[in-house]
């Protein structure tokens, strides 16, 4: 019952104060004109409006001096500036209204009439502008603005710009991936072809070339440096008959095979190369006769172990000429070209052909 009376008395004090504000909107007492200047309505009805301006006035008076005081304090409360602006206009209004030209700008005489109470709208305008349309207001800013500013970007300057360099830069990039592939490839063609080009086709060992250069080089340091140089002529025994015997096409893979077996047992170090025909050379820099000659007669004995299908009865042998500088030596020293050195390799590789081939010989120069 508490609970119903409450609600009841809320509700009339509620409608009052809604009553009140909208028979003040066209009330032209309330603008401080005449009645005479207002709707004829607002004349015949004048005690009940007067009662409900007393009672509602008594009602909105502590409020409107609580929205005073209090309001500014409450972050966030948009009705309170409203409220002041609503005022300020009032005033400006009040002084205004009474002025002729102001009047006549309204020709019609009910909007005159109307509009005489006009100083209560505009405090509803205010309100309704900071409750209701500042956000509407707020969001078509944003709106505007965003869509400026998007606009503004999209063709501005500087995203032509960008999209430009941008576009350029893609280019460039793929320009440069292809450049890149390009090189690639170049490079591995190129370290094919100096592969080639110091590689023999056949057996796959260092060429005439490479040796040429190689010796050169290794004469040269080992002289100056003073320090040892060895080499291993290496001739394939009766290699004609061979040929002759099985065909040039044996005769090839009997060199490919001898060359492998002198590629693998020779040193990092040192270079197995093809001097011609079916003669190899090995270039043996830094190496003592003890060593020289342990890489030479593991490679001889390893090529009579060799095995072909043609004939499992064929060997094959060689002959090797061995010959060690040590340039720490005048005898050495003596030596002045890497020819000099060759024939030395080469007279004891003829000493092995004479003592019967399948053999080694060695030269130290002490
Ligand atoms: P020796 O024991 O005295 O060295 O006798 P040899 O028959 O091995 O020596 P010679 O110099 O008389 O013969 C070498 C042969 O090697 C002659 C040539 O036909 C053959 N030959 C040279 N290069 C190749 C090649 O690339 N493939 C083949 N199948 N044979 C080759
Ligand atoms: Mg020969
Ligand atoms: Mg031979």
């Amino acid at each position: 019952m508490y609970q119903k009376i409450k609600t009841f008395t809320w509700t009339l004090l509620y409608l009052l104060l809604w009553v009140r504000f909208f028979i003040a909107i066209f009330d032209p007492v309330t603008s401080g004109l005449s009645l005479e200047q207002g709707l004829a309505f607002y004349r015949d009805w004048r005690p009940a409006f007067d009662w409900i301006y007393a009672i509602s006035g008594y009602i909105m008076v502590p409020v409107y001096w609580l929205y005073g005081w209090i309001g500014p304090l409450i972050p966030q409360n948009n009705w309170f500036p409203g409220i002041y602006v609503g005022q300020l206009l009032q005033l400006v209004v009040q002084l205004s209204a009474s002025q002729p030209a102001i009047q006549s700008a309204f020709q019609t005489p009910f909007i005159q009439q109307g509009l005489v109470g006009y100083i209560d709208w505009l405090v509803l305008i205010a309100v309704l502008f900071y409750r209701g349309l500042s956000p509407i207001m707020d969001g078509l800013y944003d709106f505007l603005k965003n869509l400026v500013w998007n606009l503004m970007i999209e063709f501005s300057f500087t995203k032509t710009k960008e999209s430009k360099y941008r576009e350029a830069l893609e280019k460039k990039a793929s320009d440069l991936m292809k450049l890149n592939v390009e090189y690639r490839n170049l490079s591995k063609e190129a370290s094919m072809l100096a592969h080639s080009v110091i590689t023999d086709e056949l057996t796959k060992v260092y060429n005439k070339r490479f040796f040429i250069n190689k010796i050169t080089e290794c004469f040269q340091s080992a002289k100056q440096g003073k320090t040892i140089l060895a080499i291993a002529m290496v001739d394939i025994d009766h290699f004609k008959k061979l040929n002759d015997n099985y065909g040039h096409l044996l005769g090839d893979k009997v060199l490919q095979a001898v060359a492998h077996i002198a590629k693998r047992n020779t040193p990092g170090d040192c270079f197995c190369c093809r001097f011609g025909g079916e003669e190899f050379s090995i270039i043996m820099p830094g190496k003592t006769t003890e060593q020289a000659l342990q890489i030479a007669s593991t490679i001889h004995r390893n090529l009579p172990l060799l095995r072909f299908e043609e004939d499992p009865e064929l060997r094959v042998t060689a002959s090797f000429g061995v010959c060690v500088a040590d340039f720490r030596l005048d005898s050495a020293q003596t030596l002045n070209t890497f020819e000099d050195f060759i024939k030395l390799a080469d007279d004891e590789l003829y000493r092995a052909k004479l003592n019967g081939r399948n053999r080694i010989e060695c030269n130290t120069l002490q």
